[in-house]
Parts: structure tokens; C-alpha cells; sequence
């Protein structure tokens, strides 16, 4: 093929298209920063792609799955979300926005695990639902996967390895695959691709915020990490591997426990405030 100079000039307009287009995206979107902590971030990835990739990505993991859709583990999952992302919204309103919450329960008892993918939609496996053992610690697990969406997590890490593979050279004629691929895989669905301990922490603190500002009890995070620590090889990568160790965690949440408490203090008191008095 080199020796054809047509064929090898549209492969290296075409390669050189894409380099300028990942470029140009790296500097419209490249600088931005984690909600609450601040933390600069590499994003190379619009949120319009990113919803696209995530909805692509949903329905086709969520064929090879049996899915839970009617009953009383299915219907707590329902009411967890829809208050965990009204918390979200409420607290981070110009990061979701144009965000499309959904969340599923797959039938998998052996699976200790619930994802996110960009854009908002998420799932639980039932296996999970025997570790949290009540609501609050599902919602914290649930708004913890909510957190990973909302500070971009995924596309941070997909941009990672989009700007590794442009200095890289590798074939840009099959970055779209690629790309798709590095989003996946950065989410923790299909590769196992873990988010970073930076990340895992970053999720701790904004899902404890988020779940305690949906009305559930931030106190009942650090019993949920010990049982999940307990859960052991069955908990997969996404819970164990790249989390700080579990004295390391308790430290950490017990120092955003007063910031969490005033979201969980004002929340209760703003539902009760609500409730009917009959
Ligand atoms: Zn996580």
C-alpha cells in the first residue's frame, strides 16, 4: 500500500484528521475540574460523546444480563436512585446537566458489584444486596457509582489512554473502536480497566455527600466498607483493589462526617418539613 502514493496520502489525511481532531478536543476540552475537590482534570471527551458512548454501552451489556424488573429488591433500587440522583442534581446542578439517570438490577447472586457508565446510567447486581444489607448502605454504594458520572471519571481515564495512544502513533483509521473500547473498559464494564485510588477516594467523598443529601444515613458507611471488606474475593476490582485500605477509608470517611451529617441533618428536617401532618 505505500507504494501507492493516492492510497497513502488519504490514510495520512486521514490519520492526521483524527490527530487534529483529538488535539483540538484536548483543547476545547481538556482542562476541567472535579466537582467538590477541585482536582484538575484531563478530559478530552464531550459529554454529548460521552452519553452516547454510555447509552451504546448500556443496552449492549444489558442483553447478555437477566434483568430484575418488578418486585420488592427491584422496586428499592427504583426509589434509591430516583433519590440519589434528585440529590445529585440538587448539589451539583451544573455538572448533570443533560445527564440521563437509569438504573437496573441484574440477577447475578454471586456478584458483590454494581458500575456506572458515562452519562448516568448504572446497575447493581442482587449479590450486592445481601453485603449492603439495608437502604442506606445501598445508597451509599449506588451514590458512590453516581459520583464516578459526575466527576468523569471514565472519560478522564479514557482521555488518558486516548492521549498515550496519539503519542503513541497507533492506528488512528481504528481509534473510534478504540475509543468506544477505552470508555468501557474505563468504566470497569467488559476490560477491567480499575479507576484509580485518586478516583475511588474522589467517589468515597462525593457518594457520601450525595446519599446523605438523598436522607440516608452517612453514619452506616464505615460498617458497609468492613462488610464489603469481608465479602473479600468475591467483591470484584471496582470495591477492593484500588480502594486505600479499610483503616485508611474509615479515617478518611470519618473526616467527611460532619460535612455529611449537615447534608444527612438537613435533609431529614426538610422532608419532615414536607411529610403531611395526618
Ligand atoms: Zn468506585
Amino acid at each position: 500500500m505505500q507504494n501507492n502514493p493516492v492510497i497513502g496520502r488519504v490514510i495520512k489525511n486521514k490519520y492526521m484528521y483524527r490527530l487534529i481532531s483529538i488535539l483540538l478536543s484536548i483543547v476545547l476540552f481538556g482542562c476541567s475540574h472535579a466537582p467538590e475537590t477541585g482536582r484538575s482534570q484531563f478530559i478530552a471527551i464531550s459529554q454529548s460523546q460521552e452519553l452516547q458512548l454510555g447509552n451504546d454501552a448500556y443496552a449492549e451489556v444489558l442483553q447478555e444480563e437477566s434483568i430484575v424488573t418488578s418486585g420488592p429488591q427491584f422496586e428499592m433500587v427504583q426509589r434509591v436512585g430516583e433519590k440519589v440522583a434528585t440529590a445529585a442534581n440538587r448539589l451539583y446542578p451544573d455538572v448533570v446537566a443533560g445527564y440521563q439517570w437509569k438504573f437496573s438490577l441484574i440477577r447475578d447472586n454471586d456478584m458483590v458489584n454494581a458500575w456506572a457508565l458515562p452519562g448516568g446510567k448504572c446497575a447493581v447486581y442482587t449479590g450486592l444486596l445481601p453485603v449492603t444489607e439495608n437502604e442506606d448502605a445501598l445508597a451509599i454504594v449506588m451514590a458512590h457509582e453516581v459520583a464516578h458520572v459526575i466527576a468523569r471519571h471514565g472519560a478522564e481515564r479514557s482521555s488518558h489512554a486516548m492521549l498515550s495512544a496519539v503519542v503513541a502513533g497507533i492506528a488512528m483509521s481504528e481509534m473510534d473502536e478504540t475509543d468506544r473500547l477505552l470508555v468501557l473498559a474505563a468504566y470497569g464494564v467488559g476490560v477491567a480497566l480499575p479507576f484509580s485510588r485518586t478516583q475511588e477516594t474522589e467517589a468515597d467523598q462525593l457518594g457520601l455527600y450525595i446519599s446523605a443529601d438523598a436522607g440516608y444515613d452517612p453514619r452506616e458507611a464505615i460498617p458497609l466498607w468492613e462488610r464489603m471488606g469481608k465479602a473479600g474475593s468475591k467483591a470484584p476490582a471496582e470495591f477492593l483493589s484500588t480502594h486505600p485500605t479499610s483503616e485508611t477509608r474509615i479515617k478518611q470517611i470519618q473526616g467527611w462526617m460532619p460535612k455529611a451529617m449537615m447534608y444527612y441533618d438537613n435533609s431529614v428536617a426538610h422532608e419532615a418539613a414536607q411529610s403531611p401532618s395526618n
